[in-house]
């Protein structure tokens, strides 16, 4: 039986733009460039040559960056890593990457808002992520049938298979220290009114790696990521999450739309420069029940939006702004392909940056966790070996190479190896 069902996307998702009009990011070379010939004949003919430098970033960044571990000084200077620089160069944006080949500024937002995916503007992100367009080209944007959740559930049954336990509602409350060496955790399970301890070789931390450091390794041992280290780096922005559930839904919306800004600018800077809740928010909605039926009873339909928002240094009191910012996204989708929206829905969940922190343990809110800026990327991010504690390593998206599922279940992959390497050089001194 296989472990998920997926099923491939196409178009993969399409993109509105402020001005009205709209182009879906096909599966096919081919059918993208009918897309953009739609927009615009000359950046049409333009897209071979863009995806084939796409690609090249794709390729230096897979195997010289993502699937390789940067634990030591000495990483920066393997000649791969030399290689990969030399090749990344001129380090660039992604927006200006992608505008030195393309000239409508439609067509730009489509091959660049990805970088939103990352948490990050793309007038700030090192054009080594200007890859994203071809991923999903060549590699295609799949749904798992039954929801993002059977892949969560498969990696469980992955787990017990081989050997492993998940335990639900237990919050590790400590990493417990012995000298410098990590030595277990205490952990409480839900309702318990004491925590206790488990005893551990290595102890493995997948919370939010700032998190992690923060409320999880005590404070003395903290040299290099103190709280001072923590509040200067840079966080990504963050999500207003709406999960609604619809009866009779009037659109003609796909699986999946992307909402652009008609000031694509603007909402960028605020969301992730000055900090202020957009005026006019992009958004990204999701149908699940477009491809898996089954998600919803009868005549209704799952749909699922997120709109980019400031992470919580922006001092938002969400209590207030939460439900005005509902309003505003409800009535944008009225107005942008969804009549009738708001008396259809029959349930309805709000998720805010407040609840990343509280729920999941982001930091700062931040959805999309530590920015991948080029100094926040790869030796410069938190190592999966931590440089505080021996024994305890990290994966997850805050640390190398960073947010997304397979790059995260790569941060995981390289952590094992590193451990690995580490307990067999234990063994053979
Ligand atoms: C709205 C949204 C949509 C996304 N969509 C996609 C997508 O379509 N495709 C994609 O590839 N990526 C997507 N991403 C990115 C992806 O979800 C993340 O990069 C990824 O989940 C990060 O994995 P992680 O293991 O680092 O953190 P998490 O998935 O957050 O896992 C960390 C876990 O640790 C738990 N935890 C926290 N503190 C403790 C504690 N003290 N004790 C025990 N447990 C604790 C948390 O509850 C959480 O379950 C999306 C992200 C967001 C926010």
């Amino acid at each position: 039986e296989p472990a998920i069902d997926p099923r491939r996307l196409d178009p993969a998702y399409t993109v509105r733009f402020g001005d009205g009009s709209a182009m879906s990011m096909r599966a096919s070379l081919g059918d993208l460039q009918s897309e953009v010939a739609q927009i615009s004949p000359r950046d049409a003919e333009r897209i071979p040559a863009l995806f084939a430098a796409m690609e090249r970033q794709y390729r230096n960044a897979r195997y010289n960056f993502i699937e390789q571990p940067f634990n030591g000084i000495g990483s920066l200077l393997r000649p791969r890593t030399l290689k990969g620089l030399a090749a990344a160069l001129p380090m660039t944006s992604v927006y200006r990457f992608v505008a030195r080949n393309i000239e409508d500024e439609r067509v730009r937002q489509a091959l660049t808002f990805q970088t939103l995916y990352l948490g990050i503007s793309p007038h700030d992100c090192p054009s080594i992520y200007g890859m994203l367009p071809y991923v999903e080209l060549e590699y295609g944007v799949w749904f798992p049938m039954g929801g993002m959740g059977e892949i969560a559930k498969s990696l469980v049954r992955l787990v017990r298979e081989l050997g492993g336990d998940v335990q639900y509602g237990t919050a590790v409350q400590e990493i417990q220290v012995q000298g410098r060496r990590a030595a277990g955790v205490s952990v409480r399970h839900n309702g318990a009114a004491f925590a206790e301890s488990v005893r551990a070789d290595v102890v493995v931390a997948n919370v939010d790696t700032p998190t992690a450091y923060q409320r999880l390794v005590p404070a003395h041992l903290r040299r290099k990521y103190n709280d001072s280290k923590l509040a200067r780096m840079e966080y990504g922005c963050s999500a207003h999450l709406l999960y609604l559930g619809v009866r009779d839904l009037q659109t003609s919306f796909g699986h999946h739309e992307v909402l652009l800004s008609s000031d694509f600018d603007g909402s960028l800077e605020a969301i992730t420069r000055t900090r202020e809740l957009p005026r006019d928010p992009a958004m990204y909605v999701c149908i699940p029940t477009r491809t898996d039926a089954s998600l919803a009873p009868e005549g209704h339909d799952v749909v699922y939006i997120l709109t980019p928002v400031p992470h919580l240094g922006a001092k938002v009191d969400w209590s207030v702004e939460g439900p005005r910012l509902r309003e505003t996204v409800l009535a944008t989708l009225e107005r942008r392909g969804m009549p009738g929206l708001r008396e259809r829905i029959v349930l309805e969940r709000e998720f805010t940056p407040a609840d990343f922190e509280a729920r999941y343990g982001c930091f700062n809110g931040s959805a999309f966790g530590l920015s991948p800026l080029f100094l926040q990327s790869a030796y410069f991010r938190p190592h999966a070996r931590s440089e505080d504690v021996d024994g305890l390593y990290f994966a997850g998206a805050g640390t190398h190479p960073g947010g997304g599922v397979p790059i995260v279940l790569t941060s995981g992959r390289l952590a094992a190896e590193t451990i690995n390497v580490e307990r067999r050089s234990l063994v053979g001194a």
